[in-house]
């Protein structure tokens, strides 16, 4: 039998461990921050149909630069976003956002650059930007993971990292971050500053989004997902806004044909029937702010959430808590501070059935 350290394998990624949740076949995964609802009936036929009309063209490769798709995907934004003025030249997509992530660091970090992020956040930005060859920085979030200007700047005046990544809302803390953190890290940072907003659908009513800076400002990139509150998961479609010219960087390492013809006319699909599938982020933003409530009846510690996840906490022995949960048939995530859990939002149902079996697991 060969084993994995037979092989010559790069000595980075020697002893590594393959990231990924558990995906285990329970009753409630309330684990990985989808949307719980499927597409209704009508979007599903509507999105078969879209498979059907692209499946007698598969013999060719499809559109390399997926024009239609960003146009799309551009007048989401300008509707999300009143004001941002975008158009598709200033949108990019591939699958999913960690794919976007991905030809980010190909294009602006690689051997001897460096990426800096503030921790705790997501940990596919180190993981990413290790395998492209880019040193990762961790600086710390405040104490209450929000993370003030003052922090910020500090931190990127003393690396000077050629990448920055800023997550609004931060995953796993949910904690949204002012416009001034975001300004002020662009006026210090020497380099690109990626503002990850996988999860801004579901941010207060508000709270500004990243993309009303991006006028003037050719070093600022703004990342998105239909994973999340589009409710798209399984289609992986990631995109970004940005000027043009980070565009033309990205053209130069992305693979071509990266987003299949499926892929396309899905995603295109899904943006048209945008309203019903952003039709469920009310409902999901109310159930994430009862469960936050009722965690602190409880007398949980719990972080402020904007997006559609909860973490909560202090758990001196947290795998005893989430075992406890798994037992019950409730998947969550064991992430972020040791002595934290984290869990998305899900159903009303499927909430209930957390609430009853944390309570039987404390
Ligand atoms: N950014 C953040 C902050 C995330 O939490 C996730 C998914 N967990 C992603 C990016 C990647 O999502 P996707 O590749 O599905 O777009």
């Amino acid at each position: 039998m060969t084993d994995l350290s037979d092989l010559p394998l790069r000595d980075d990624l020697r002893g590594k461990e393959p990231y990924g949740a558990p995906q285990l076949d329970v009753p409630y995964a309330l684990n990985t921050n989808e949307n719980p609802y499927p597409p209704s009936e009508a979007l599903v036929k509507a999105l078969g149909d879209a498979v059907m009309d692209v499946a007698g063209t598969l013999n060719r490769y499809p559109d390399r630069d997926a024009v239609a798709l960003r146009a799309d995907l551009a007048a989401f934004l300008d509707a999300d976003t009143p004001g941002a003025g975008l158009t598709g030249d200033r949108v990019w997509a591939a699958n999913g956002s960690n794919e976007i992530i991905q030809q980010i660091l190909q294009a602006f970090g690689g051997p001897g650059r460096t990426a800096l992020g503030f921790e705790p956040s997501y940990s596919m930005h180190p993981i990413i930007t290790a395998v492209s060859g880019t040193r990762w920085i961790n600086a710390a979030r405040d104490e209450d993971f929000g993370l003030e200007p003052a922090r910020a700047v500090a931190a990127v005046a003393e690396h000077r990292p050629d990448v920055v990544f800023l997550t609004s809302p931060n995953n796993p803390t949910g904690t949204s971050l002012p416009l001034e953190t975001i300004e002020a890290v662009l006026d210090a940072a020497p380099g690109m500053v990626v503002i990850d907003e996988a999860y801004a659908e579901f941010r207060r009513s508000g709270t500004p989004s990243a993309l009303t800076l991006l006028d003037g400002r050719p070093r600022l990139i703004v990342t998105r997902t239909m994973s999340k509150a589009f409710a798209m998961a399984g289609t992986r479609l990631g995109y970004l806004a940005a000027d043009p010219a980070v565009i033309d960087a990205l053209l130069l390492v992305r693979l071509p044909y990266h987003l299949s013809a499926v892929t396309q006319a899905v995603a295109r699909t899904a943006l048209a029937h945008g309203g019903e599938l952003l039709g469920t982020v009310e409902a999901l933003r109310r159930e994430r702010d009862g469960i936050v409530a009722w965690l602190r009846g409880e007398g949980l510690t719990v972080a402020d959430s904007d997006a559609n996840f909860v973490l909560f906490g202090h758990f001196p022995d947290r795998r005893r808590v989430w075992e406890g949960l798994l037992e019950r048939g409730v998947l969550i995530r064991e992430v972020g501070p040791p002595e934290w859990l984290r869990v998305s939002v899900g159903t009303p149902d499927e909430m209930a059935a957390f609430r009853t079996a944390l309570k039987e697991s404390l």
